[in-house]
């Protein structure tokens, strides 16, 4: 009872160990080797003034016992310490026998510290997750997914996966039942695109969507969490209130704000922000005639498929690697319908018809000013055989859906046109199925 009240006190004392002004000479020497971040990451009581020596003593054998986050080489050191006071006081007395307590609870803490898998391989493969050993020489501080407590990176190693980040202690590694998202992504590469749809608590008989724990809206057992992509209910292991985009609420309503999500579609979702797997024209056209950037990139984007086969045919610019001004958005130099959730999120912004049309612009500029090559490869109106040079992605040109051929808007200007160049191959044809007669100029 005594003892406990003293320990008690010197807990309450809780001192810093690696407070300059305060520690014996020998623990600054380590604050800088070994925890060169802990005097700034919290803010401690300033040592009360009066004697010093004995406070000192105190201090040393104290170290561990108030803080968390010390490392093994410095609770062994106060352990040392911490013994040799006990046999330099008087004994029996009241101070050994609190030195003596103070030792046994060294010794717990270090007992706690010992990561028991530190011998443990750097990868390991579980549930498809691939998991690699980490291990930190920094103060981190995370979450681990499995057990939700800390993960203190100076004295404990964690596992993360390096398909979907799964985050555990190595102590946790082997308790995980949750599979890896990644393959979700691989496997099934599609959105849930209603918005947020929920079936009732019922429907999952009262129970954690993914880890089927028992679950109630009035928190008993335990609390139900909603998650605005799935619409299910899961519980608060499951559902760390993580805020996510729903691609559902944009692709419907071009609603942006972020919901409450559980910590699986978190994952999924942060995985697939960037696959272009929304095809927008089929999924809500209609977005096309209420958000005017749409528009706009779309139209950027026809240009660029436009400009791709004189990149791919200019050595010049393959050398210049012009198309490699896409390479975030591969899927702008394959097709103009699929969007990415970031895509879209781009164009909210205004950030991508920004970077669009510089890549525009930049692509432009090389085609018509810069490349003598590509600059060739230009049509003339055959239709009035007048005016400037044109390119299939210059804003006043019509394009010849059969041949490519590129006119005048005005010359061109519906589909009863007759491209003469399409004509002239038809009639071409015709004459090498007949016999062999006058040439037909190509
Ligand atoms: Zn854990
Ligand atoms: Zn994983
Ligand atoms: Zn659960
Ligand atoms: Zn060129
Ligand atoms: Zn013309
Ligand atoms: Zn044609």
């Amino acid at each position: 009872m005594e003892y406990d009240e003293k320990l008690a006190r010197f807990r309450q004392a809780h001192l810093n160990p690696f407070n300059k002004q305060l520690g014996p000479r020998q623990h600054e020497q380590r604050a800088s080797e070994e925890a060169p971040d802990f005097a700034s990451e919290e803010a401690l009581p300033e040592l009360p003034p009066g004697e010093p020596e004995f406070h000192c003593t105190e201090r040393v054998m104290d170290l561990g016992l108030s803080e968390d986050h010390f490392s093994r080489p410095v609770l062994r050191q106060a352990i040392e310490e911490c013994k040799q006071v006990i046999l330099e006081l008087p004994e029996h007395s009241e101070k050994q026998k609190d030195a003596v307590v103070r030792l046994i609870h060294l010794r717990l803490k270090l007992q706690e510290l010992k990561d028991p898998n530190e011998d443990e391989p750097n990868i390991r493969v579980l549930l498809e997750h691939r998991f690699y050993k980490e291990k930190s020489n920094k103060s981190v501080k995370q979450t681990c997914d499995k057990c939700n407590t800390i993960i203190w990176g100076l004295i404990q190693t964690w596992y993360t996966c390096t398909g979907c980040y799964y985050r555990c202690h190595s102590k946790c590694l082997n308790l995980i039942s949750k599979p890896c998202v990644r393959s979700k992504v691989s496997h099934q590469a599609e959105y849930e695109l209603n918005i947020c749809p929920e079936t009732g608590l019922d429907s999952q008989d009262y129970r954690c969507a993914e880890c089927r724990a028992p679950i109630s809206l009035r928190g008993v057992p335990s609390e139900a969490r909603q998650c605005d992509y799935t619409g299910q209910y899961y519980c608060s292991h499951c559902h760390w209130n993580d805020l996510a985009i729903i691609p559902a609420r944009v692709v419907h309503n071009w609603d942006f704000e972020p919901r409450k999500v559980s910590r699986c579609s978190m994952r999924y979702l942060a995985l697939m922000v960037s696959r272009p797997v929304l095809r927008l024209r089929e999924i809500n056209p209609l977005l096309f005639n209420y958000v005017e950037e749409l528009v706009e990139i779309r139209k950027l984007r026809q240009d660029i498929l436009l400009m791709k086969p004189y990149f791919i045919t200019c050595k010049e610019a393959m050398e210049a690697r012009l198309l490699l001004q896409l390479q975030d958005r591969q899927h702008f130099v394959e097709n103009d319908e699929m969007y990415s959730v970031q895509d879209l999120l781009d164009a909210h912004t205004g950030r991508l018809s920004c970077s669009l049309t510089e890549t525009h612009t930049l692509f432009a500029k090389h085609i018509k000013l810069d490349c003598e090559r590509c600059q060739a490869k230009g049509f003339v109106c055959e239709l009035c055989r007048e005016g400037d040079v044109l390119f299939p992605f210059d804003s006043h040109t019509s394009v010849c859906t059969e041949c490519s051929a590129v006119f005048h808007r005005d010359c061109y200007y519906d589909n009863s046109t007759t491209c003469p160049k399409c004509a002239r191959l038809t009639l071409r044809k015709q004459s090498l199925f007949q016999e062999p007669g006058p040439d037909v100029d190509a």
